[in-house]
């Protein structure tokens, strides 16, 4: 919030200070390590509903004995192209960080292949788990089913999780073409930010628990969420259900919040990642695919008031890099509490 009392630190800082807060509560280093990262990349990304706050929910739980505190994902190759991490009931990161490289050369190889991250708790931005992948020259997709609160279109009752959607588009000489949101109006994580940050919802965002519209964070995550863009979003989001879910026998949303203990933790559910190599599925024209899109991307820059997906992320990211993170100083405060070995540093 402006004005608020905010803490500067460098990013090496907050990832420092996440993998302390979570080793202190008993997280293996092969679980930590990756959580710590997404999370620091998050601040420097300024996507703050994704960084240093999400460990309030990490630890929830990891203490609540939910999270496999000591998870060894394990990769398997279930046929062809198609991978599997058995994340062990650890959480999304390690399980990722343990199939990437096998997703990648497995792509390179076959045009396409996918990975399902299974058996895990995921909570974290999908770009994160895009970026290395793209970055490798692939595109890819990415979905994961989030938690229970958002309603189907017309309807008032919660079915679906936040069930975000990713896509990247790999760049020669630039960065990738990413984009990453939830399919319900604003993720949870946000809504939450903003009943912190004592501020209203916008129009369209929620109903409370009678159905009705409303602006208040807390009416909204006691009611629901509010697909974006009406049944389209509604859709995307049942077909993130059915990807994420059932397709590699994960829980749909509404599953997995019957087995939730209110622990305020990520609930259990996989992710699905497909990555394609565009040198093999544009026929070995040479390196056509790329000069079309460039050309495309250069038109849509070409008119005012276009950005691109991204192009805010990688801005805020080097702007971080020289200058550090700013974090609420209450946040700070409240997440030392979370670990006596970093409260009493
Ligand atoms: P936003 O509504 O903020 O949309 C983010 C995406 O849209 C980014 O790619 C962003 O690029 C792009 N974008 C935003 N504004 C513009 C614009 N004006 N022009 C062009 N592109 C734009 O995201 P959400 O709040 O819906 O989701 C936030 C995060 O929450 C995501 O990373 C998602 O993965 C995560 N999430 C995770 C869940 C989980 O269970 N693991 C559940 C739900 C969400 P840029 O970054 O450059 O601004």
């Amino acid at each position: 919030m402006i004005g608020e009392p905010a803490t500067v630190m460098s990013v090496a800082e907050a990832e420092d200070f996440a993998l302390r807060i979570l080793r202190g509560n008993g997280l293996a280093d092969r679980q930590a390590e990756p959580i710590a990262r997404a999370i620091a990349l998050a601040e420097a990304a300024e996507c703050p509903s994704h960084g240093l706050y999400r460990l309030i929910g990490y630890v929830g739980s990891i203490r609540s004995g939910r999270v496999n505190a000591a998870a060894q994902p394990r990769l398997c190759r279930v046929a062809g192209s198609f991978l599997r991490v058995d994340g062990d009931s650890g959480f999304a990161p390690a399980a990722h960080a343990t199939g990437a490289s096998a997703l990648i050369e497995a792509a390179r190889s076959n045009g396409i292949a996918a990975l399902a991250l299974t058996n895990c708790h995921h909570f974290s931005a999908l770009w994160h788990d895009l970026d290395p992948i793209v970055e490798a020259g692939l595109a890819c997709w990415a979905f994961t089913v989030g938690q229970c609160i958002v309603v189907p279109h017309g309807g008032t009752r919660r079915l679906m999780g936040t069930n975000p959607i990713a896509f990247g588009w790999p760049r020669s000489g630039e960065k990738p073409f990413v984009f990453d949101f939830a399919t319900s109006a604003a993720a949870r994580g946000q809504v939450e930010l903003m009943g912190r940050a004592g501020k209203a919802l916008p129009e369209g965002w929620a109903i409370d628990a009678s159905g009705r519209p409303t602006p208040d964070p807390a009416e909204a995550l006691a009611g629901a969420l509010l697909p974006f863009g009406g049944y389209k979003g509604s859709a995307l989001s049942m077909m993130v259900e059915l990807l994420a879910g059932p397709l590699i026998g994960e829980p749909t949303s509404r599953e997995a919040a019957a087995l939730d203990n209110g622990d305020g933790g990520p609930p259990p559910g996989g992710e699905l990642l497909i990555a394609v190599d565009p040198a093999i599925f544009n026929f070995g024209l040479a390196d056509d695919w790329q000069q079309r899109a460039k050309a495309f991307f250069a038109e849509a820059r070409k008119q005012p008031g276009v950005r691109l997906p991204s192009d805010r992320r990688y801005a805020a990211i080097q702007r971080s890099e020289r200058h550090g993170i700013s974090v609420p100083s209450a946040l700070l405060e409240e997440l030392k509490k979370l670990s006596p070995v970093v409260g009493t540093a």
